[in-house]
């Protein structure tokens, strides 16, 4: 349909960059054709409005939406209509008081249009306006990140609150390991909370994580990486849920090692939470395939699996925090959504990269993840680890929690040691002036003074200097190690405890 406006290219460049709005609407009000100028105030590009929005749609007047009443007497009037004040509304919501001025105009045959010339009412209100929504837009946003920042906080607290009771579950779960149960359900029943704490540990240990990176307080520990032992470790650490669903596993990796620049804890943890993915997300009895190799300076790990697949929608959507697929959370043996955040923020920490493909629903998936290689070359035969016997120590532990001395002294007394236990830094004091021990683990947060101040006074005592301080705490930032070495304490170890962590200050 021929609409009216200026004829020819000028014409329409004329009607286009107006400094008023101009529009054509049917009789009913339909846009036909709405200038540039006029479809920018109200946040729509050029052409956007034509054929789709009706005028009355699109303004309010005195804050009341304009509806087909109040448009009627304006629409049926022949002739200029001079100044009618309304407020257009912005597509995000502000409105613009202009000045509508309307012309009903006879088209081909016995159709009617009108022509609105429509102008900006009052600049300096709109403009006042437009900053109060600017404003009120930021001061949401700043609610909104405050809000994120207090979740991923919460979510910090939650994981080291959940972690501490962890720590003395695993002690008694390692002493009654040592010890002979004889009936052999109680074994069953020490076997089955075992898993489950380490299940536990796995989850919380993943929170405690990804919260790390979310505050920028993960940090790495380099070293010299053979990704095949890597792989491997991934693998035994993988094994009880693959064989659990009873999947074939397959590895393949070069004659070669493939030598990494890496922080080995994270490259074994990137593995295996894909080969637990893997397990997780393919009915029983699937197959699952690792391989390593290299590609130029990159090595590529990937992990394929014939499971339920993703969709494409979602390939790139799983490696945010907390996303799940829908169609996959039946089938998940537990998870919080963290697995692939972590693996993704451990590989960007790594200068890596990592992606994810799949053909969709029930067709299988690959994860495939790139990590530089090591630049030097390699070194010769890494020196083997040596075992670590413990010498018998008249050790004192100091620690708030009464589970956590005393599962640690039993676990300690059943290795051979001589133990005392405190819990405040007062009761720590007065049991070293008279146990005078060799070594003391000394919790930070303790309820009368901190663990560095203990750490300070003792080394204050004369028969102070000689004693192995260890600090056990829940944080392990840089600052923290720092602070203790500063009070004295020879060694700084996270909690929970491993097995084996204490073995080498016992030796
Ligand atoms: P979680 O497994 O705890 O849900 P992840 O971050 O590890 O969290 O994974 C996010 C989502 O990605 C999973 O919930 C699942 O929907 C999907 N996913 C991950 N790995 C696979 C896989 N190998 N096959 C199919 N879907 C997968």
């Amino acid at each position: 349909m021929a609409v009216a406006g200026p004829a020819g290219p000028a014409g329409d460049a004329l009607f286009e960059q107006a400094a008023c709005g101009l529009l054509v609407t049917d009789a009913d009000g339909l846009i036909i054709r709405a200038n540039a100028t006029f479809c920018a105030w109200l946040g729509f590009a050029a052409g956007e409005l034509a054929g789709a929005r009706r005028l009355q749609d699109l303004y309010t007047v005195g804050g009341r939406v304009f509806n087909q009443t109040h448009l009627t007497p304006l629409l049926q009037m022949q002739g200029s209509v001079a100044e009618v004040a309304v407020d257009l509304m912005h597509r995000d919501g502000h409105t613009l008081p202009v000045l509508l001025n309307i012309v009903r105009k006879p088209g081909e045959g016995t159709f009617l249009h009108h022509v609105s010339v429509v102008i900006v009412a009052d600049r300096k209100k709109y403009e006042r306006e437009l900053l109060n929504t600017r404003a009120q837009l930021r001061e949401l946003n700043e609610t909104l990140s405050q809000a994120d920042r207090n979740k991923d906080e919460f979510l910090a607290t939650l994981a080291h609150e959940l972690r501490n009771p962890l720590a003395p579950m695993q002690n008694v779960l390692q002493v009654l390991a040592q010890m002979n149960l004889g009936d052999p359900k109680v074994n069953w029943c020490r076997e089955v909370l075992a898993r489950q704490v380490a299940q536990m540990t796995h989850l919380v240990d993943d929170l405690l994580e990804v919260s790390r990176i979310t505050e920028g307080k993960l940090e790495l520990q380099f070293a010299r990486v053979d990704l095949t032992e890597a792989t491997q470790a991934a693998v035994e650490g993988a094994r009880p849920l693959i064989q659990s669903a009873e999947h074939e596993l397959t590895v393949t990796s070069p004659g070669l090692p493939i030598w990494l620049n890496a922080d080995p804890t994270r490259v074994v943890q990137i593995i295996q939470n894909l080969l637990n993915n893997a397990a997780k997300y393919t009915p029983r009895g699937g197959k699952i395939h690792l391989s390593t190799e290299t590609d130029g300076d990159s090595a590529v790990i990937r992990v394929r699996d014939n499971g339920i697949g993703i969709p494409a929608t979602h390939l790139t959507r799983i490696f945010e925090k907390f996303s799940q697929v829908e169609s996959a959370r039946s089938r998940s043996q537990g998870g919080l959504g963290i697995g692939l955040s972590l693996v993704r923020a451990l590989v960007d920490l790594h200068g890596g990269a990592v992606a994810a493909q799949s053909d969709g629903l029930g067709k299988g998936s690959e994860f495939t993840v790139r990590l530089p290689v090591a630049r030097e070359p390699a070194p010769g035969a890494a020196p083997a680890r040596r075992e670590a016997t413990e010498a018998p120590r008249k050790i004192l532990v100091v620690d708030d929690s009464q589970d956590i001395v005393d599962s640690m002294a039993m676990l300690l007394t059943l290795r051979g040691h001589e133990l005392c236990t405190a819990n405040s830094g007062a009761a720590a004091l007065e049991a070293a002036a008279k146990f005078r021990p060799e070594v003391i683990v000394l919790d930070i947060g303790l309820p009368d003074m901190d663990g560095y101040e203990v750490a300070r006074r003792l080394r204050g005592e004369p028969w102070g200097a000689q004693i192995v301080l260890v600090a056990l705490t829940g944080w392990g930032q840089k600052q923290d190690k720092e602070a203790a070495a500063a009070a004295g304490f020879d060694h700084h170890l996270t909690k929970p405890l491993g097995p084996n962590t204490l073995a080498d200050i016992l030796k």
